[in-house]
């Protein structure tokens, strides 16, 4: 049974970036079950893979890492998952379980670890296999739409706002609001941050401020506060030198990004010293992603979406890329069926 999917083609023009096929599904592994996808949200990886800012690990690969489906199929290793289940997919598809990173608890560093739609087809399309291991319960609380934007943009801004080490009450700082920021925003003020917002959309800021925020600006405007924390969303590296010198001494900046514009050359004093910390944030374990789960539904965290059909994948990452998207996009799949392959 062929299915639909949409592939990276390789091509540098913005329209091409994209086409949608019909084609064999993957196969399916021992230890993998296959899901009907029900939605599938829309990653600025996706939009890095697409543009080829990210290079694609597989030719014609279907990106999409925030997929909510229900399983079809289950692998002969398999035992715990049953047919008809809600299951999630994430970025993070498989590790090694050997390396020294693996068993040291920090599987999202290890070497030899894949993707979901980048190393393997992800949810893009009409199915996806996923390691049993590596799939995610949802919280009932949570409808598909709101629980795709959880299962990456959540996740990896969980892991930012961990790796920014924020104290309890401290002031955070967040550069760049989209699908990421607005739900570590909601998480980080459920928890008794004060909230400061630097974003250049008009739409953002105001959401920000309706999630929260104590204050909002422009990308490269001070904040009223030196901030305790920051996390840096927008791929543009010139904000770096900005945000570290917004942090009190002893702050950290944590880049939450794959993909980042250069950075300037940074100046020691202005923004290094009094112990100011740059980190990287690479991936996420499935404990991130588990607790991230798990905390989005004690604190009622909601995931700002919008629908777009299937077929309109090129076009979801057309706006995204031009910042007309409001919180998250998310493909929807299903009434969908049928249409006949072609390019977009
Ligand atoms: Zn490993
Ligand atoms: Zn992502």
């Amino acid at each position: 049974m062929s299915h639909r999917a949409w592939v990276v083609t390789g091509e540098a023009s913005p329209q091409h970036r994209l086409a949608l096929v019909e084609r064999e599904p993957p196969a399916l592994a021992p230890d993998e079950v296959r899901l009907q996808v029900d939605v599938c949200g829309v990653c600025r990886t996706d939009l890095h893979l697409a543009a080829g800012e990210l290079p694609a690990k597989r030719p014609l690969v279907a990106p999409g890492h925030e997929v909510v489906g229900r399983v079809v199929e289950v692998g002969a290793e398999v035992d715990d998952v049953t047919l008809g289940e809600r299951l999630g997919v994430a970025w993070l598809r498989r590790t090694c379980g050997r390396c020294r990173w693996c068993r040291a608890g920090a599987e999202n560093l290890c070497p030899r670890s894949t993707y979901t739609g980048w190393d393997a087809d992800g949810g893009y399309a009409e199915t996806v296999t996923v390691p049993a291991g590596y799939a995610y319960r949802i919280p009932d609380g949570f409808t598909d739409l709101e629980a795709a934007p959880l299962l990456c943009a959540g996740i990896i801004g969980y892991r930012s706002l961990r790796m920014a080490n924020l104290p309890p009450g401290g002031r955070l700082g967040i550069y760049g609001f989209g699908a990421s920021a607005h739900v570590t925003a909601q998480i980080a003020v459920a928890q008794g941050a004060e909230l400061h917002v630097m974003t250049r959309g008009a739409g953002a800021r105001d959401l920000a401020l309706e999630l929260g925020a104590a204050s909002v600006g422009d990308a490269y405007d001070c904040p009223p506060v030196a901030l305790d924390a920051a996390i840096l969303f927008a791929p543009v590296g010139t904000l770096v030198p900005t945000a570290l010198a917004a942090l009190a001494a002893g702050g950290t900046l944590a880049v939450a990004g794959i993909h980042l514009s250069d950075v300037p050359v940074l100046d020691y004093q202005q923004h290094l010293f009094r112990e100011r910390s740059l980190t990287s944030v690479t991936a996420n374990t499935r404990a991130d992603g588990d607790q991230l789960l798990t905390l989005a539904g004690r604190l009622h965290v909601r995931p700002r979406v919008t629908p777009y059909p299937f077929e309109g994948a090129a076009q979801a990452l057309s706006d995204l890329e031009d910042g007309r998207v409001d919180g998250a996009a998310v493909l929807v799949l299903g009434a969908s069926a049928g249409q006949s392959a072609g390019q977009v």
